[in-house]
């Protein structure tokens, strides 16, 4: 069972009060998960960065935290607190594109203080260029002649766009590569995927072949994916 555990936030910048969840626990059986480590959990309270009702400036959740144990009453009359979904972009053409643009200028403007937020703003890149090509449709997926169209538009238009933003997914996997090694003791799985998506076939398999659990569900599609040297992220 997912359960949530009301919490108020209030925001660093204008000091409005909102309301937010802490995820207390939830259950993974219904959802998709990737080798990337992005799970469809839809799982709102994992989302480390609350975006203000009001003012619109994003926080980080740790930085808002007001009170724990509210009145539901009072709760009650405050807005929720946003999260990048709710800005108005969402719905706009280009929304993939400006969600990858958001978290870059996030690490401009000094927003990730401190190497785990820079890690958490660096996985949220890695996913947003990996979502251009996560669910791209299959050719299988058509029934007639334009929707065959369509789906050769939509492939062309993503592929383009993974392709484009390539500089800045290596860019963006080596300065996590270094930060992970750093902080010492890295998921050494985790490491090895990196590597793999970057195209790095070696290296993935030298610091695979450390890896002491071979239990882990994910070892096995690892193993395969090195050898047939695919870079591409997968559902698992
Ligand atoms: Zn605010």
């Amino acid at each position: 069972m997912t359960t949530f555990h009301l919490v108020i936030l209030k925001c660093p910048a204008c000091a409005a009060l909102m309301t937010q969840y802490d995820l207390m626990s939830y259950t993974v059986h219904d959802s998709t998960s990737y080798s990337d480590g992005k799970c469809d959990s839809g799982a709102p309270s994992s989302k480390l960065i609350c975006i203000c009702p009001e003012c619109t400036k994003p926080f980080w959740k740790e930085d808002g935290r007001y009170q724990d144990e509210p009145d539901h009453q009072q709760a009650d009359q405050l807005p929720g607190a946003m999260d990048m979904y709710d800005l108005p972009w969402r719905f706009d053409d280009d929304n993939e594109e400006k969600r990858i643009g958001f978290y870059q200028d996030l690490l401009k403007d000094g927003f990730a203080d401190g190497d785990k937020k820079e890690e958490y703003v660096r996985t949220m890149i890695w996913w947003a260029i990996n979502d251009l090509v996560r669910n791209i449709c299959s050719w299988t997926q058509a029934r007639n002649i334009r929707q065959f169209k369509a789906i050769t538009r939509h492939r062309r238009k993503f592929k383009a766009l993974y392709k484009q933003y390539h500089s800045l997914f290596i860019e963006n996997l080596d300065r996590m590569i270094f930060l992970f090694i750093k902080n010492g003791d890295p998921d050494l799985l985790f490491l090895a995927e990196m590597y793999r998506e970057k195209g790095d076939f070696k290296k993935a398999r030298e610091i695979y072949d450390k890896v002491e659990d071979p239990h882990l569900k994910f070892y096995r599609t690892l193993d395969g994916l090195i050898r047939k040297k695919v870079k591409k992220v997968v559902q698992l």
